[in-house]
């Protein structure tokens, strides 16, 4: 696994990716982090000129999908150029050497390169019974998140298990999972939560950090604004059927057939933070609401407790007000609502309600029970 090429240009001619395809991947990365176009070029003779930085990735209690996210990006020049970023040291799942000898590499990349690499973890970590949960070649997860990522020159959380425990931290968490910046909150993290993370995105993140020497700008949650500071409502081709009122009601409805909105199919778009629908997945074909499906709100914090039910419509949406019920919402709205500027108001009033965070989901118990009945 250790590289031989040390800048990036070196390494991609290597893999054979031409240089017409890595200004398109820097394109592309510029746009995805939201940057004014005259950015192109500093992002480009950055990532030309730079040394690849060392990186490590962590693997704790995870099923893996998001280093599968990683790896099985559809178009293989993005694919590459991500994974040529960086000098890939140490990854258990994907790297040569196993056992001793790969732990060997691990205590070596910390010891040589003490302040200098990038580590990423993926997976959540057990507090519980002394973090017995999660050992790997003796060592518990905290011991090795805090060994690893303490003399790490920044980190970063990819998932939803490494950001706030995610599904192995849902109740009732027998682990005592918890994600890596409570359990080490000496280390400043970002956290890329989704299930799993976007590699769009952790690429964007990865190049503005190699352009310009930081982190992109934060929300409260230590997540990249670029990706989590709009509502997905708000990105959502089916936006203007929420707004005339015209809803799915049943799996391959004619209303589901058309394209309408999944809000009482589940969908927790009106509530929920993320560039998925302009981003998308495999290299922007499409993204789960496209496809006929609700969004979960995977990148909404611990969500599989607070977003869930997943098919029960969301209580309240924003813009309607809460003295009217989700089941009114959408009945003789089609009808009542002919007026394009009316309208054109109840979106605008929407938008204007909901932006710019993602409110604070539901807490403690019954949290993300209240839809029931709605
Ligand atoms: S409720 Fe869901 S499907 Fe409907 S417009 Fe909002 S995000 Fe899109
Ligand atoms: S649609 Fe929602 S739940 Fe599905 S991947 Fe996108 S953000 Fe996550």
């Amino acid at each position: 696994m250790l590289s031989q090429f040390e800048t990036l240009p070196d390494a991609l001619r290597s893999r054979g990716v031409r240089r017409r395809q890595f200004l398109k991947f820097c394109s592309a990365m510029v746009a995805t982090l939201a940057l004014p176009d005259r950015y192109f070029g500093q992002v480009v003779a950055a990532l030309e000129a730079r040394k690849r930085p060392v990186l490590v990735w962590l693997e704790f209690q995870d099923c893996a999908g998001n280093t599968e996210s990683m790896l099985r990006s559809g178009h293989p020049t993005v694919a590459e150029t991500v994974l040529e970023l960086l000098s890939w040291e140490y990854h258990e799942t994907i790297m040569a050497g196993a056992g001793k000898q790969a732990e060997a590499v691990l205590d070596r990349m910390v010891k040589e390169h003490r302040g200098e690499y990038l580590a990423v973890v993926e997976g959540s970590i057990p507090m519980g019974d002394g973090g017995v949960y999660c050992t790997i070649g003796g060592r518990t997860a905290l011991d090795i998140a805090r060994g690893v990522c303490g003399a790490a020159k920044a980190t970063i959380a990819v998932g939803a298990c490494a950001w706030d425990g995610g599904l192995v931290a849902a109740r009732p968490n027998p682990t005592g999972a918890v994600g890596l910046e409570e359990a080490v909150p000496s280390v400043p993290v970002v956290n890329l939560g989704g299930c799993p993370h976007n590699p769009a995105n952790t690429a964007a993140v990865l190049v503005h950090y190699l352009t310009f020497g930081e982190m992109p700008a934060l929300d409260q949650y230590n997540r990249p604004l670029f990706a989590y500071g709009k509502l997905i409502h708000d990105q959502c081709e089916r936006r203007a059927h929420f707004d005339a009122g015209r809803f799915v009601q049943d799996w391959g409805d004619e209303g589901h057939r058309k394209g309408w909105c999944l809000y009482k199919m589940g969908c927790k778009g009106p509530e929920a933070t993320f560039n998925c629908p302009s981003v998308r997945w495999n290299d922007g074909t499409s993204w789960p609401v496209k496809a006929g499906h609700g969004c979960l709100g995977c990148a909404s914090h611990r969500f599989w407790d607070t977003r869930s039910p997943f098919y029960e419509r969301l209580p309240h949406v924003a813009g309607f007000g809460v003295d009217v019920p989700a089941t009114s919402i959408g009945m003789g709205l089609a009808g009542v609502v002919t007026a394009a500027t009316v309208a054109h108001a109840v979106g605008s009033a929407v938008r204007a309600k909901v932006r710019p965070e993602e409110p604070e989901p539901p807490s403690g118990e019954g949290a993300g029970q209240g839809p029931a009945g709605a």
